[in-house]
């Protein structure tokens, strides 16, 4: 298995699909990041914990799919930390551990159906990170180097 997997790197724009009128702001990592995931990381959803600017460790759920940017050839990669941001962080450093896989990609059929799936995805999360398996990651060493 490729989990955990832990990455790190800045910030950068996304394709502003509209993800923060959902509710659910993804901050994309870069290409570089990306092509460090192991060949066989499914696309999908996952959980796990993540840092921005080596600050407190949230929950987090990220979404891996297929970058329309580059054809679909490359896969991108964006985290929706579950905490209530002030302000935008682009251009920070992103800390993440991806600790578990919940479900492939989906095509939804309203908008509806895919706020609830992202709802779904969240609650699912918080219930898992709080494991005890998951939650020593919290604390590991990755997100205490500055
Ligand atoms: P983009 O298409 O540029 O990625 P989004 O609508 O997905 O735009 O918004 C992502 C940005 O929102 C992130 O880069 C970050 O700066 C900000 N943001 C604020 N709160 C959060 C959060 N809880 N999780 C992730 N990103 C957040
Ligand atoms: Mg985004």
């Amino acid at each position: 298995m490729v989990l955990p997997h832990f990455a790190k790197g800045e910030v950068v724009k996304g394709f502003s699909r509209g993800s923060k009128d959902l509710g659910c702001p993804t901050a994309n990592l870069p290409e570089e990041v990306v092509n460090n995931l192991p060949k066989n990381f499914e696309t999908g959803v996952y959980y796990g914990f993540a840092s921005v600017d080596s600050g407190e460790v949230y929950k987090m759920v990220m979404s891996v799919g297929w970058n329309p940017f580059y054809k679909n050839e490359k896969k991108s990669m964006e985290v929706h930390i579950l905490h209530e941001f002030e302000q935008d962080f682009y251009g920070k450093e992103l800390r993440v551990v991806v600790l578990g896989y919940l479900r492939p990609e989906k095509n939804f059929n309203s908008l509806d159906d895919l706020i609830k799936a992202i709802r779904d995805d969240i609650n699912q999360a918080r219930l898992k990170l709080d494991l005890p398996e998951f939650i020593s990651y919290k604390t590991h060493k990755f997100f205490l180097d500055k």
